[in-house]
């Protein structure tokens, strides 16, 4: 994106039309956290949940905001049944504002 190594090199580009590659991006994601790179500020789900809850086309939109502790920026990964994933900066007070939504008992749809 732009001048940070920890936050660009999390985007791994998809295949074809993708623009980012699903799985390969919230690894990146979960990697940087792991490693204390970056924390997680506020998601529906945590990073690790991200795919489970996605397949289970239970919920349209699953959505994370990260910290980047390199830049102090903060980064938002969002997934969504029907579209695009998207990786993008986000302003501190998006995570706020967003319009968070009931996530589905975790038992429907977890994988443990
Ligand atoms: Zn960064």
């Amino acid at each position: 994106m732009d001048d940070c190594k920890t936050c660009d090199s999390a985007g791994v580009p998809g295949i074809g039309a993708l623009p980012w590659d699903i799985d390969a991006t919230t690894a990146a994601l979960i990697d940087r956290v792991s490693t204390g790179r970056m924390r997680e500020l506020r998601g529906d789900v945590p990073l690790e949940d991200m795919i489970p809850l996605l397949e289970s086309d239970l919920k349209y939109t699953i959505v994370s905001f990260m910290d980047c502790l390199d830049c102090e920026r903060v980064l938002f990964w969002g997934l969504c049944v029907r579209g695009n994933p998207i990786l993008r900066r986000a302003d501190r007070t998006e995570v706020d504002r967003w319009q968070w939504s009931e996530v589905p008992a975790r038992e429907r749809w977890a994988r443990s």
